[in-house]
């Protein structure tokens, strides 16, 4: 997968390069207009790599992300017993946010918000 990509990236520099080189060459003395048409196709065609490139990884780094914090969570938390301190209604994972590294509650019942604190196990 990694190889995959260094492999696009080299090839879209190639391809940007001789794009370029026939944008530049249009607008020299010996140049035509018709060669800007040709630079563009692969100028084109890198921005295109390089935009569905970004896309995808971009969504890898978000489902990484979600993964990391369903596992996260029940290490940190009892999530069957967990209820609200102040007036103890059932809190569901969807009540709890985190900020700054530390688990938040905010209770839909009573609007509490208090941190999280992790229980003893022993
Ligand atoms: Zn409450």
């Amino acid at each position: 997968m990694n190889a995959g990509r260094i492999i696009a990236y080299i090839v879209a520099a190639v391809l940007i390069f001789f794009g370029v080189l026939f944008i530049w060459g249009a607008f020299s003395p010996n140049g035509s207009a018709g060669w800007i048409l040709i630079g563009l196709i692969p100028v084109g065609i890198t921005f295109a790599m390089v935009y569905f490139a970004s896309r995808k990884s971009a969504k890898a780094g978000s489902d990484a992300a979600q993964v990391t914090y369903k596992i996260d969570l029940p290490a940190n938390v009892e999530m069957d017993t967990l209820k609200c301190k102040a007036c103890g209604g059932v809190l569901g994972p969807e009540n709890i946010q985190m900020i700054a590294g530390a688990p938040v509650v905010t209770c839909p019942y009573c609007k509490t918000t208090y941190q999280l604190t992790e229980e003893p196990k022993w």
